[in-house]
C-alpha cells in the first residue's frame, strides 16, 4: 500500500525487542497482548508473520505492565505528540481488561504526565469482552475509555462465525454478546462504532442497518493490505 504509516520513534527500551507500542497515522498504538478469542479470517497476523508495517507485535509471552506501556507513551509523546491512544495490536485488548482500564485511569487522571488528561483513548476489540469476562464490562470503561470500534463485521450470525471463528466457549453466544456490548457501548460511551471490512460477500446494507439498530455508527474498512486494522 501507500505509506501512510510512520515508522514507531521508540519501539520498546531496546529496539530488538518486539513493540510494545507503535505508530499509525497520527495515533499510538498499544500492543497489550497476543492471545485473543478469535482467528479472524481477515487477520494477518499470520501471514505477516506478527509484523505490522516494520514493527514486530510479537510479545513471545512477555505482555507488557500498565506502567512499562505509559513508560513508552511518554518516551512517544516527548518526540512527537499524537491524537489517540488506541489498545489494539495483533491479539485482543480486552483479553488484558485490568491492564487496559489502568493504562486509561492512569491518563485520564493525570498521573501519567505529559501525556494530557484530555489525551482521546479508543479500543478496537472484537466486541467479546462481556462473553470472555462473564459480566458487563462496558459501565466500567466509562471516563475511561472516549471510542470503541468493535469489528462485527455482519448482520448474519452464521457469517460471524465464518469470519470470526470464535473459539468453541463463544461460538454459541458470541454474535449475540457482541451485538450487546456494541449496544452498552453506544448508550455509555461516548462514541461507538461497529466496523467491516469491505467485501463482496458482506451485505454492508444490512450491516449498516444493524449497526443503526444496536446505535453505533458503522465504518467500513478496507482490507488490511490496503488499508489499517480492525
Ligand atoms: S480480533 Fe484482531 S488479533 Fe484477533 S484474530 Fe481478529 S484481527 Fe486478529
Amino acid at each position: 500500500m501507500a505509506n501512510k504509516c510512520r515508522r514507531p520513534i521508540v519501539h520498546t527500551m531496546e529496539n530488538s525487542k518486539p513493540s510494545i507500542v507503535y505508530r499509525y497515522k497520527n495515533a499510538l498504538y498499544v500492543n497489550l497482548t497476543n492471545s485473543c478469542p478469535t482467528a479472524c479470517v481477515f487477520c494477518v497476523k499470520n501471514t505477516w508473520k506478527m509484523d505490522y508495517r516494520g514493527s514486530d507485535l510479537n510479545l513471545q509471552g512477555n505482555e507488557p505492565s500498565p506502567a512499562e506501556v505509559i513508560a513508552l507513551a511518554k518516551a512517544e509523546w516527548a518526540a512527537a505528540p499524537f491524537e489517540e491512544f488506541v489498545f489494539c495490536g495483533y491479539g485482543e485488548p480486552t483479553m488484558r481488561f485490568e491492564a487496559l482500564l489502568t493504562c486509561a485511569r492512569l491518563i485520564k487522571t493525570g498521573r501519567a504526565e505529559p501525556l494530557p488528561c484530555t489525551l482521546k483513548i479508543r479500543l478496537n476489540t472484537n466486541g467479546l469482552a462481556n462473553a470472555v469476562l462473564g459480566r458487563n464490562v462496558v459501565p466500567e470503561m466509562k471516563g475511561l475509555i472516549d471510542s470503541v470500534h468493535v469489528s462485527l463485521n455482519t448482520a448474519d450470525p452464521e457469517q460471524w462465525l465464518a469470519l470470526m471463528r470464535p473459539m468453541a466457549p463463544w461460538a454459541p453466544t458470541g454474535f449475540e454478546k457482541v451485538k450487546e456490548f456494541i449496544r452498552e457501548a453506544s448508550l455509555l460511551l461516548p462514541e461507538a462504532f461497529a466496523t467491516a471490512v469491505e467485501d463482496k460477500g458482506i451485505d454492508l446494507e444490512k450491516f449498516k442497518a444493524l449497526a443503526g439498530r444496536l446505535g453505533a455508527e458503522p465504518r467500513l474498512r478496507p482490507k488490511l493490505e490496503e488499508g489499517e486494522n480492525r
